[in-house]
């Protein structure tokens, strides 16, 4: 049996991006070998004997960083033990899924509205959401892809016209509209889990823009959370199945934690250089403990 670090081989086709780098370089350094790899080297043949990613076999191990869903399920149905769960990652790759399966578990967050789901480009049958929105919601409101990251698919419509235009330039994507938490506007907290431990925090923030990502031009510093905002981070893992996670936390008025989105493939180059914490080597060590067998 054997470790992989499944990649998008699209996405970066000449070197494996840097977490995987990392957790590559995690693993060897503790004397285990994840082998990076993309997904576009791993065909899957579908037939009625089931499932099959020709080079994995039943029993390996892959930390799964990327998004291919399918190639996830078809891993997982055979029998291949994945970092995250391919569940737990189709629902944080998609955000008005992530709202959904939190809300079902009543934790805070800030007022959202899904957008109706179209075959084709948006036209007026959007309105009735537009109009909902706005009763719901005051402007500046946040408009959200809810397939993003980085903060590049995160906008804020300031009146009833940016609104409308921001809707209708979504083409077939799915987005939501939600409440702009003003009193953290250009600011967020990421809390990084693994197993049931929030393992480094940091504080980000903008002097520039709403979005505090760090890939938007935001800084990162230590940050010592709460044990509310802990709980809410461990709370949000544990909901959506997820092993390791970075928890992205904004705070309304009172300044009561409300949960901004979950992602299961989180950078971790930002956090490891304010926080000296070695990410990479606790998600590593972690799934070691899991997978004692695996080579
Ligand atoms: P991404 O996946 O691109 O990181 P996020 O949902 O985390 O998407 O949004 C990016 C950033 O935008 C957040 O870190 C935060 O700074 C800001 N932001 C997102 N949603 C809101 C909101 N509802 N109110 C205020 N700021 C927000
Ligand atoms: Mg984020």
């Amino acid at each position: 049996m054997a470790g992989y670090i499944v990649y998008n081989g699209f996405w970066n086709p000449h070197t494996p991006p840097d977490p995987v780098q990392r957790l590559q370089a995690a693993a060897r350094q503790r004397g285990w070998t994840l082998r990076p790899i993309p997904n576009t080297a791993l065909p899957i043949v579908v037939s009625p004997s089931g499932a099959a990613v020709p080079g994995m076999c039943p029993g390996d191990v892959a930390l799964f960083w990327d998004k291919d869903i399918r190639l996830g399920q078809a891993l997982t149905a055979m029998g291949v033990h994945l970092y995250n769960p391919i569940d737990a990652v189709a629902v944080c790759d998609d955000k008005g899924a992530t709202h959904l399966a939190l809300a079902a578990q009543g934790i805070p967050m800030p007022r959202t509205l899904l957008a109706p789901m179209t075959y084709r480009d948006i036209t007026a049958p959007i309105d009735a959401f537009l109009r909902r929105a706005m009763e719901e919601l005051s402007f500046p409101m946040v408009v959200k892809e809810c397939y993003g990251s980085l903060g590049g698919q995160v906008y804020l419509a300031h009146d009833p016209e940016e609104l409308r235009r921001m809707a209708m330039s979504m083409g077939s994507k799915p987005f939501l509209a939600q409440e702009f938490m003003r009193a953290a506007a250009g600011e967020d907290l990421r809390l990084y889990v693994v197993g049931d431990r929030v393992i480094a925090a940091m504080r980000r923030h903008s002097d520039t823009d709403f979005r505090s990502n760090i890939a938007a031009g935001g800084q990162g510093e230590a940050y010592i959370p709460t044990p509310e905002q802990e709980q809410l981070a461990l709370r949000c893992c544990r909901t959506l199945g997820l092993a390791f996670g970075g928890v992205d936390l904004l705070w309304d008025a009172t300044g009561a934690p409300v949960v901004c989105e979950v992602n299961s493939n989180a950078f971790m180059g930002g956090i490891t250089a304010c926080t000296g914490v070695d990410v990479a080597g606790a998600i590593v060590e972690y799934v070691r403990r899991q997978e004692p067998i695996v080579r």
